[in-house]
């Protein structure tokens, strides 16, 4: 059985999060934040903190609690041994990490993440999300968020967090640990048209193929998934099709060749 489950982008704006799955395998499409629900707590001077970030969002509904998708550091705060059974609650999230999961059931949640273009309510909670899970754009929106990095507070290409570092008097709280800043890398990938992923890789669950489409930033594609047992789902992301002539022809090509009879 194919199953599809939103975690976001239905009935508002943003928050875009999708999951299919298949055979105890999962794919998931876009992870981006919700505009309207996050701004019913944060704007302007109110931010979540800097170092317990994901775990202010996921109390606060703000980010789906979906388990084996993000990073170990980013659910268990490093002072967390410091912490009162009282004041436990602020520094750990109640939800199983990418690391746990994988230890627990020997393969990830999910398999890969597909980001259809570079808005933030489609990519901005990958920064959130271990850094080992594959993530796939075109070539142009890999661009952007490389760009977005340079110019911006967020870093859409390493997985950033705190590590343990030793106890010291000189700190803000004499006595209590330090904390050090760390960076790994993501698995950015690319994704061509006309040059189908098979994920997982060598299993072919699901057959992915990217359409370029027009949108109001450069680089945005829509996913046609074919799965093992023959469904297929068509998830467009944001398009439009009254752009200038040159930039809607995409997204016309786009219905063209996308094939007609899709499941979803
Ligand atoms: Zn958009």
């Amino acid at each position: 059985m194919t199953s599809l489950t939103f975690y976001g982008g239905i009935s508002t704006i943003g928050g875009n999060c999708v999951i299919v799955e298949e055979s105890n395998t999962r794919l998931m499409l876009d992870n981006g934040m919700c505009f309207s629900s996050e701004g019913d707590y944060y704007k302007d001077f109110l931010s979540p903190r800097t170092n317990n970030d994901l775990q202010d969002y996921l109390k606060l509904g703000l980010i789906p609690e979906i388990p084996g998708i993000y990073g170990k550091e980013k659910i268990n705060d490093v002072c967390l041994e410091d912490a009162d059974s009282k004041s436990e609650y602020l520094f750990k999230a109640d939800l199983i990490s990418y690391e746990d999961y994988i230890e627990d059931n020997s393969t990830p949640y999910i398999s890969a993440l597909f980001l259809t273009h570079a808005h933030l309510d489609h990519v901005r909670n990958i920064m959130f999300m271990a850094p080992e899970i594959p993530i796939y754009c075109s070539e142009i929106t890999k661009r952007l968020l490389e760009i977005i990095c340079d110019l911006s507070d967020y870093d859409f290409l390493n997985y950033s967090y705190r590590e343990k570092g030793e106890r010291s008097d000189r700190s803000f709280f004499p006595g209590s640990i330090f904390k050090k800043k760390s960076k790994k890398k993501r698995l950015l990938e690319t994704i061509a048209p006309n040059k189908p992923v098979e994920i997982p890789e060598g299993k072919g669950i699901f057959k992915i193929e990217g359409y370029p489409v027009d949108h109001s930033v450069p680089g945005s594609m829509a996913f046609k998934v074919t799965t093992k047992i023959g469904k297929t789902i068509i998830y467009t992301g944001d398009l439009r099709f009254h752009g200038h002539d040159h930039e809607k022809k995409n997204s016309e090509d786009f219905l063209n060749k996308v094939g007609s009879n899709p499941d979803i």
